[in-house]
């Protein structure tokens, strides 16, 4: 019997299990390698690991973890998550089954997006949708944004005052005359026709919107949903917010007692949505183990 099983190695999962593992709980920290930046060749606004690739980060803590007894690492993925406060099952990919105190769902979320040819694989490398990760980056070139237009709106608002110049492609459907007067108005170009695919050349990134082509130095996409990587707050019934993200408390507590939740799958309802940051993520993580250990101590 663990006290905690902390489901995801992401920085949320690995700061969770770092701070259990500081304080000797025993611990098993799952992972099946399924990570939202596994594409990104370099994370930004980490402080003391700005521009280190994700991969090192996530060795760096392994090794480091690894110094703790207490915390056991498993390459495997959870498929289910059952039973209550004091007494859950995890069933892994392996067969096997483990059980435990408290449980942290780590599993972060995947990018769905839109529809375009070549974007998937740009994703991460050439393609974003983080300014405050990836805009500094492209300081003084230019880049297209792919659509829809509120949205746009906001990248611009980030990214106008530190990229040359902007032009904004519709993605599914064509701009009304209202939002392109809208976007002009901050000071983008606006494509009249769909984006119709894009690919990495050279300088950047080729946008093709029919039979127009423009080079960019990178694109950001405004458009796109988050999808749940894992189904523990189905399985489990947990209150969701309006985000989507799994509601918790300051203590990454859940609606399910014994059960916590960290990083991008899960806010604060005091928040409008989640804040995609490794920092943050590796900050919720560690309270999320104060939350366990608080809860362990219960009378
Ligand atoms: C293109 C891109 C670029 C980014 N760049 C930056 C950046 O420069 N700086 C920055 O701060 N943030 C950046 N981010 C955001 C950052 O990647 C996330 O905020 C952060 O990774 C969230 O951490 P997490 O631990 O919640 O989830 P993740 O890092 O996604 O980790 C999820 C973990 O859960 C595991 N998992 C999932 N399902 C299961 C299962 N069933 N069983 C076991 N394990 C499971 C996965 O294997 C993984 O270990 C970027 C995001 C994207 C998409």
């Amino acid at each position: 019997m663990y006290d905690a099983i902390v489901i995801g190695a992401g920085p949320a999962g690995l700061q969770a299990a770092l701070t259990l593992g500081r304080m000797h709980r025993p611990t098993l920290l799952l992972d099946s390698g399924e990570y939202r930046n596994g594409t990104v060749l370099h994370m930004h606004n980490v402080v003391a690991n700005d521009g280190t690739p994700p991969a090192e980060f996530r060795s760096t803590a392994r090794a480091q973890l690894a110094e703790y007894a207490d915390v056991e690492i498993r390459d495997v993925g959870a498929q289910t998550v059952t039973g209550g406060e004091g007494a859950f099952t995890v069933l892994l990919a392996d067969g096997a089954s483990v059980d435990t105190k408290s449980v942290i769902l780590a599993t972060g979320v995947a990018d769905d997006l839109p529809p375009v040819p070549g974007l998937q694989d740009l994703w991460g490398v050439k393609a974003f949708s983080c300014p405050f990760c990836d805009g500094h980056e492209h300081a003084g070139r230019s880049i297209a944004i792919l659509g829809p237009a509120p949205r746009a709106e906001h990248l611009i608002g980030l990214l106008g005052r530190i990229v040359a110049d902007i032009t904004v492609f519709p993605v599914e459907q064509e701009f009304s005359t209202d939002e392109r007067q809208s976007l002009e108005s901050l000071g983008a170009r606006v494509n009249a026709g769909l984006v119709t695919a894009v690919a990495s050349d050279a300088d950047g990134v080729r946008v093709s919107a029919g039979d127009d082509e423009q080079t960019v130095a990178g694109v950001f996409v405004a458009s796109g949903s988050l999808r749940h990587r894992a189904p523990f707050a189905d399985q489990l019934g947990l209150h969701l917010l309006p985000s989507g993200s799994i509601e918790i408390d300051d203590f990454g507590r859940t609606s399910a007692p014994g059960v916590f939740a960290a990083g991008d799958l899960a806010h604060r309802a005091s928040l409008p949505g989640p804040m995609a940051s490794v920092l943050l993520a590796a900050a919720a993580g560690q309270l999320a183990a104060v939350g366990v250990i608080q809860s362990l101590m219960a009378p």
